[in-house]
C-alpha cells in the first residue's frame, strides 16, 4: 500500500547521506537508504540508524519499488560521473513526474545539464546546494534547491522541515531554475573565502602593528562577535586563536601558513570574469591563498626584499576600532559583489533569483550564517529590485559610518608593510563604484590608438567613432 511506503529515497550513505537520513528521520520521514556498496545498507541500519523508521533497499529496483509517487531520489554521492551514472541507472526505473535530486557539490553548469537532459525525458531534477558539513546535515542545514520547479511543491514540506531554522523562519526556500541552486551555493563558497580572508587580514594587523598575542586578538574578536560582525566564522576564529595544545601553547601559531583549496572559490572567480563581474574580492581572497601556497619562494624573497617597520605608534584602542570597522565595510562590499554575480548570471541564464530568500538561505545552517544575512534580507525585502546592495540605505550609512576608518587601516597597512588585499581592493571598488568618471576614457584612447577599437564621446554615446590619431595615412 502507498501509505505503507517511504517518503523519499537517498543514495550515498557516506557521512553526509548517512546524517540526512537520520535528519529526515527525526522529522517523521520514512527515508529508504541504498548505497553503491550495498553492504553498507545493512551495516547502516544495524548500527547508526537502529531504532529508527529508515528502511534500506538491496538495489535501485528494490528501492524505487518501496516509494509513494511521485518518487524522490536525493542522491549525496561523490560530485561528477558518480551523479551521471546514477542517473542514467534511475532513468528507465522512474515514470513521468517523479523527481531526482542531487544534493551534493555539483559544479552548476553539470546541473543546468542534468535539469534539461531529464526534463526531456519527463522526469524533474533538483540540483540543491547543502551547506553546512555533517553537524548541519544531522541537524539542520542551509538548503538551496533550483531546477524543475514543479518538485517544488513535493518536495518543499521535507526539506523545510529538515533544515536550519532562523527566528522560526526555514533557511530553504525555492531558488531558481536549472543549476540556480549549486549556482548559489557555489556563490557562497566563494563569499566564504572573502569572509575568511577579511578576518585572517584583521588578524595580521592587529598582529603585526600592534604586536598583540593571539588569545588577545581572539579575546578582541569576542568582542566584535557582539557587533555589526555577529557570525559563525568571527565565533570560531576567536575560539581558534585561544586555542591551547597539550604543551599549553598557542596552536594556530604553530600552524603553517600554506593555505589549500577545494576550487569552488576559483570557480567563483571564474564566473565572474567569464560574465564580467567585478567580484574583485574574492577573487583576491583565492589569490592570497594562491600566494600563501609558495611558501618556500616565500621564504627565500624574505631574507632578500624588505619593507618598512611594522610598529604602528599610534593609539591602540583606536587602532583596533578602525580595524573593525574597515572589515565591516569591506564585507558589505564583498556581499555587494557576490550579489552582482547572482544578479548578472541570473540575468545571462534567464532565471528568476530569489535575492531575499538567498540571504534567508545563508542566514542559518552554513558556514557563513551571520546577524549580517538578516540586514541584506531586509535589504532586498523593502526592495526586491535593488540594483545594488550598497545603494540600499542601511548599507550606505554603514559604508558612509566607516569609511575614515578603512581609508586609515588600508594606508596604515600600506606604510607599515602588512598586506591586507582584500581590505585595500574593498575600498578601490568602493571608490570606483561611486565615481561617475574613471579613467577608462584613456583606455578607449589607447585601444583605438593602437587597434582601431573605436570609442564613444560623452555627447554622443552609442556612436562608435575612430580617429587617426598619429596623423599618418
Ligand atoms: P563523498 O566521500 O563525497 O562520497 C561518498 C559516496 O559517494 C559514497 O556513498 C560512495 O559510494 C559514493 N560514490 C563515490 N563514487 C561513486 C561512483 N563512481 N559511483 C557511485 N557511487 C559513488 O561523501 P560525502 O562527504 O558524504 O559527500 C557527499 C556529497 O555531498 C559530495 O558531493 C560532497 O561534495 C557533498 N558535500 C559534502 C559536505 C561535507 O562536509 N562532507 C558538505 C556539503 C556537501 P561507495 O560507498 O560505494 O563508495
Amino acid at each position: 500500500r502507498e501509505s505503507e511506503k517511504a517518503d523519499i529515497a537517498l543514495i550515498g550513505l557516506a557521512v553526509m547521506g548517512q546524517n540526512l537520513i537520520l535528519n529526515m528521520n527525526d522529522r517523521g520521514f520514512v527515508v529508504c537508504a541504498y548505497n553503491r556498496t550495498v553492504e553498507k545498507v545493512d551495516k547502516f541500519l544495524s548500527n547508526e540508524a537502529k531504532g529508527t523508521k529508515v528502511i534500506g533497499a538491496k538495489s535501485l529496483e528494490d528501492m524505487v519499488k518501496k516509494l509513494k509517487k511521485p518518487r524522490k531520489v536525493m542522491m549525496l554521492v561523490k560530485a561528477g560521473s558518480a551523479v551521471d551514472d546514477f542517473i542514467e541507472k534511475l532513468i528507465p526505473l522512474l515514470e513521468k513526474g517523479d523527481i531526482i535530486i542531487d544534493g551534493g557539490n555539483s559544479e552548476y553548469n553539470d546541473s543546468i545539464r542534468r535539469s534539461q537532459y531529464l526534463e526531456k525525458k519527463g522526469l524533474l531534477f533538483v540540483g540543491s546546494g547543502v551547506s553546512g558539513g555533517e553537524d548541519g546535515a544531522r541537524y539542520g542545514p542551509s538548503l538551496m534547491p533550483g531546477g524543475s520547479e514543479q518538485a517544488w511543491p513535493h518536495i518543499k514540506d521535507i526539506f523545510q522541515s529538515i533544515c536550519a531554522r532562523v527566528d522560526q523562519e526555514p533557511c530553504c526556500d525555492w531558488v531558481g531554475e536549472q543549476g540556480a541552486g549549486h549556482f548559489v551555493k557555489m556563490v557562497h563558497n566563494g563569499i566564504e573565502y572573502g569572509d575568511m580572508q577579511l578576518i585572517c587580514e584583521a588578524y595580521d594587523l592587529l598582529k603585526s602593528s600592534l604586536g598583540m598575542p593571539s588569545d588577545e586578538i581572539g579575546k578582541v574578536f569576542e568582542k566584535w562577535n557582539k557587533t555589526e560582525l555577529d557570525s559563525f566564522l568571527m565565533e570560531i576564529t576567536a575560539e581558534i586563536l585561544q586555542f591551547r595544545d597539550s604543551k599549553g601553547e598557542i596552536l594556530v601559531e604553530k600552524i603553517r601558513d600554506k593555505a589549500g583549496q577545494k576550487g569552488t572559490g576559483k570557480w567563483t572567480g571564474i564566473t565572474a570574469l567569464d560574465c564580467g563581474v567585478p567580484l574583485t574580492l574574492i577573487a583576491e581572497a583565492v589569490f592570497a591563498r594562491c600566494l600563501s601556497s609558495l611558501k618556500d619562494e616565500r621564504v627565500e624573497a624574505s631574507k632578500q626584499l624588505h619593507g618598512p617597520n611594522n610598529n604602528y605608534t599610534g593609539d591602540k584602542g583606536a587602532f583596533i576600532e578602525d580595524v573593525r570597522k574597515a572589515l565591516y565595510a569591506s564585507k558589505i562590499i564583498s556581499y555587494a559583489q557576490g550579489f552582482m554575480l547572482m544578479r548578472q548570471v541570473a540575468k545571462d541564464q534567464n532565471w528568476r533569483l530569489n535575492m531575499g530568500g538567498i540571504a534567508l538561505m545563508w542566514r542559518g545552517g552554513c558556514i557563513i550564517r551571520s546577524v549580517f544575512l538578516g540586514d541584506i534580507k531586509r535589504a532586498f525585502d523593502s526592495n526586491p529590485n535593488l540594483q545594488n546592495l550598497i545603494l540600499d540605505d542601511f548599507f550606505k550609512d554603514a559604508l558612509h559610518a566607516c569609511q575614515s576608518s578603512w581609508r586609515k587601516v588600508v594606508s596604515t597597512a600600506a606604510i607599515l608593510g602588512i598586506p591586507t588585499p582584500a581590505f585595500s581592493t574593498a575600498l578601490a571598488f568602493f571608490d570606483g563604484y561611486r565615481n561617475s568618471r574613471l579613467p577608462a576614457n584613456l583606455i578607449q584612447a589607447q585601444r583605438d590608438y593602437f587597434g582601431a577599437h573605436t570609442y564613444e564621446l560623452l555627447s554622443t554615446p552609442g556612436q562608435f567613432i575612430h580617429t587617426n590619431w598619429t596623423g599618418h595615412g
